[in-house]
Formats: structure tokens, sequence, C-alpha cells
């Protein structure tokens, strides 16, 4: 809560550089974190960039909207997740699927081939232990100089925090889905 009640007066300080490529870690308990991660793909688009989305938990059964759209905006798009853990009858598949990803995804990092690459939903692999950390914050600290980097998802380890230049914290003040309220389609996926 901020305490201004008049217009700013000063102008923003200055003496501010350019950053080739920019972490962002979209993290916290409320709504936000992907859909942030989309809008900023929109933005990227639009300035001509070469972007690339990799889902670590989200099914092929519970296709978000942003996949469709994406593709046929030329988003690289990989959905390699199987989907909620507690819907899943073999956690190991779901390990080695989860696995699978990261190594898609490092691939990509490596290829200078992207300005923008989202990790949709890594925070939860890396804390389950099925992703180590320390490789992935040695791939974002090795990656290409022009390659944007945005990781989303709940618990954000402290040390992908420290990496990042922006980390946001969705905090939740409501969410419909504690009054009961199911995911909605074109809100929600
Ligand atoms: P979104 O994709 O809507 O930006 P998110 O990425 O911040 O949400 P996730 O934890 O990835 O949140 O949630 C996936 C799904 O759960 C989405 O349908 C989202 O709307 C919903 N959701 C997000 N936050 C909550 C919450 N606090 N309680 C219940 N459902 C939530
Ligand atoms: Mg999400």
């Amino acid at each position: 809560m901020t305490t201004q009640d008049v217009p700013p007066t000063e102008a923003p300080p200055t003496g501010h550089h350019r950053a080739p490529s920019l972490v962002l870690v979209n993290t916290g308990d409320g709504k936000g974190k992907s859909t942030a991660a989309f809008g900023t793909a929109l933005r990227a688009i639009a300035r001509g960039w070469k972007v690339g989305v990799v889902q670590f938990l989200k099914s092929g059964e519970w296709k978000v909207g942003e996949e469709d759209v994406g593709r046929r905006l030329g988003i690289d798009w990989w959905a390699l997740g199987d989907g909620f853990t507690w819907d899943s009858d073999d956690i190991d598949e779901s390990e080695a699927i989860a696995r699978e990803a990261w190594l898609s995804a490092k691939t990509r990092i490596g290829s200078d081939e992207y300005d923008l690459l989202i990790l949709d939903e890594v925070t939860y692999p890396i804390n389950w232990g099925w992703i180590d950390i320390e490789d992935v914050l040695s791939a974002i600290a090795n990656r290409p100089s022009r390659l944007n980097l945005i990781l989303t998802g709940r618990d954000a380890p402290t040390a992908l925090i420290e990496v990042a230049d922006t980390a946001t914290e969705m905090k939740k003040m409501k969410h419909a889905f504690d009054q009961g309220v199911m995911a909605r389609r074109g809100i929600d996926f």
C-alpha cells in the first residue's frame, strides 16, 4: 500500500544501462504467473523475436488455449509434461518426463536460436528434486547473451531468485477456486 496521494513530480533516475538479456521469475501462490509470461511473449513477438515455451507440467489432455494461439504466432511450443502428478498413476514416469523436458529446454537454451524462452511451471520439478537446480543455474549463467528467460511456478528456490534480474511474487488475495469455483475456460486455460 502506498501513501503517495499526489502525482510524481521528479523524473525517474538516470544512468541505467541496457542489458543484453534478462532473467525473470514469476512465483507466488496467486494467479498470474503463466499468464504474465505469455503476455510478455506477445511483446516479444511484436518485436520480431523468436520465442519458445517449454511447459513442464501441463498435459495434452488439458491443453491450455494459449498453446494454439502461440503456435499460430510462430512460438515453438513443447508441452512435454504428462499432467498433474496427482493424476499420475506412475510417479516415476512423471519424473522421467520432467527430466526429458529439462534436457529439451537445456538444448533450446544452448541453441542460440531464441530471444525468449519460457520455462513454465519449472519450479515444481526443481523443488521435487527431479531437475538439478545447479544444472538449471549453470544453463542460465551460460546462456547466449541475447536469450531472455522467464521461469514460472510457486515456491521458486532462493538460488533462482538470486540469479533473476526481475522476480515477482504473485500474492493471492482471493481465488475463485477457494469459493468452490472450477477453473474456467477462457480465464484459467
Ligand atoms: P495462470 O496460468 O492463470 O496465470 P498461474 O500460472 O499463476 O495461473 P498455476 O499455479 O500455474 O498458476 O495454476 C494453474 C491453474 O490454477 C490455472 O488455471 C490458474 O488459474 C489456477 N490457479 C492459480 N492460482 C491459484 C490459486 N491460488 N488457487 C487455485 N487455483 C489457482
Ligand atoms: Mg502457471
